[in-house]
Formats: C-alpha cells, sequence, structure tokens
C-alpha cells in the first residue's frame, strides 16, 4: 500500500497549542500545553495527511531517543507534541469528563486547555513503535523475545462520505495514535523503503530516494571525511 496514494488529497485534521511543557500532577509527570508560551493559547489545526511520511520519521526518531535514554529525550516529547500535538490517548473514553479543579490532565476533555498525557503513557507509544522498526528486516535479532505479539498492530479507522452530488471521500481517526500507527503500517509494509537509518549518526528520518543513505549533507559529508581518513591510515 502506498501511503501517499491513500491521503492524497485528505484533510485529516488535528489540534495543537503553540507550545508544551512537562508538570506534576500529584507527583505524576504529564504533557500538558505550556500556556505560558503566548499571551493568548489558542489551538491551531494542521493537516497531518499532508507530511505522514516526516510525521512517522519524527516519531520513531522520538522513539529512538527515548530507547537510548537520550538525555534530549523530554525536551524532544516536549518539541514533537509542539510539532504534531498530543497523540489523543484519552479520545476513546466514553464516558464524558467530570469538570473538578483536581481532576488529573489526562481525564479532561481530549485537547482542552488543561487536558495532558502523561508522560510515561506518551513515552511508551514512541518507544514500542521503534522497537517493532527496529526488528523489521534484521533477522538476527530472531527469534523474538516473549511478547513477540510485538510484532501486530492493529487499530479501527472510520470513513466520512458526504452525500452531495460530487462525493467527497475522507478518512476519520480517532487520534493522532491511530493516524501514527496506520501511517507507520503503510510505510513500513510497502516495498519502497522510504524510513531510513542515517549511516553517520543513525537517526531515523523519510526519504523516497531509494539511494538516499544520510538524513543531510552535513552528515554524508562528515561520513565520507570518516571514511576517507580511514582509509589513509592503513
Ligand atoms: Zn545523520
Amino acid at each position: 500500500m502506498e501511503l501517499n496514494d491513500v491521503l492524497a488529497g485528505q484533510r485529516i485534521m488535528w489540534p495543537l497549542w503553540q507550545g508544551y511543557t512537562i508538570k506534576k500532577h500529584r507527583g505524576v509527570q504529564y504533557l500538558v500545553p505550556d500556556l505560558d508560551a503566548s499571551e493568548q493559547p489558542r489551538l491551531i489545526w494542521y493537516n497531518c495527511a499532508e507530511m505522514p511520511g516526516e510525521l512517522v520519521a519524527n516519531a520513531l526518531e522520538l522513539g529512538r531517543l527515548i530507547t537510548i535514554d537520550d538525555p534530549s529525550k523530554d525536551y524532544a516529547c516536549t518539541d514533537f507534541a509542539a510539532r504534531y500535538g498530543l497523540l489523543g490517548l484519552g479520545a476513546d473514553k466514553d464516558t464524558a469528563p467530570v469538570q473538578h479543579p483536581d481532576l488529573r490532565p489526562s481525564s479532561r476533555l481530549v485537547n482542552s486547555k488543561g487536558y495532558g498525557e502523561e508522560l510515561e503513557r506518551f513515552r511508551n507509544v514512541f518507544k514500542s513503535l521503534y522497537q517493532r522498526f527496529s526488528i523489521i528486516g534484521r533477522p538476527e535479532v530472531l527469534p523474538l523475545p516473549k511478547g513477540s505479539d510485538l510484532l501486530a498492530l492493529s487499530g479501527s479507522i472510520g470513513f466520512h462520505m458526504t452525500g452531495a452530488t460530487r462525493p467527497q471521500f475522507s478518512w476519520e481517526f480517532s487520534s493522532l495514535e491511530a493516524f501514527l500507527h496506520f501511517a507507520y503500517s503503510a510505510l513500513v509494509s510497502s516495498p519502497r523503503k522510504t524510513l531510513k537509518i542515517c549511516k553517520n549518526c543513525e537517526q531515523i528520518y523519510y526519504n523516497i530516494n531509494p539511494k538516499s543513505e544520510f538524513c543531510s549533507t552535513r552528515c554524508r559529508n562528515y561520513y565520507n571525511v570518516k571514511v576517507f581518513r580511514e582509509k589513509e591510515k592503513i
């Protein structure tokens, strides 16, 4: 399945606040909108179907930083949220949130000002996505450890078609997490390998060029100099 074909012309809107921060509530860390980041905090809507490859690559890269316990991992979480919003982990709650001043952020209405996601849970989504990615195509890591159902990923997606004479079709996702899982599954199951690992810095990036091996020109140059110097030593 080619993701860009499936999402061509789609408008899958997801909201984000202008900034995010980590705050503690009753001893638990939450990723919440940083309401001090701007004088008039507002919710911005963007189309996540526009650059799904970059979204998935950035999510995997965040998962990698979390997995290797990189010192920048918390910053990387707030940075991801500032670019793409929260994951909508509470979107499938079936009860309406009760308004209570001491209510934990994750129990509030999804994407409202007071809504936040438990940092540990937020991190785990990226970590497990990265773990899936890191074992794909690497038979040497088999047999899989216990919990090999790690490889299965499923979700339900809705669709909507207008009743007009010129019908418009659109996919409907309940959360950014659902969209992320869908986009990831489509990308890794495509014969075209567009999710890459930089040969120099190991960063995960998206590139449709089958020959691409580096995340940036800087990394390519750096790597070539390194190889050249090593050859000189011999
Ligand atoms: Zn690189």
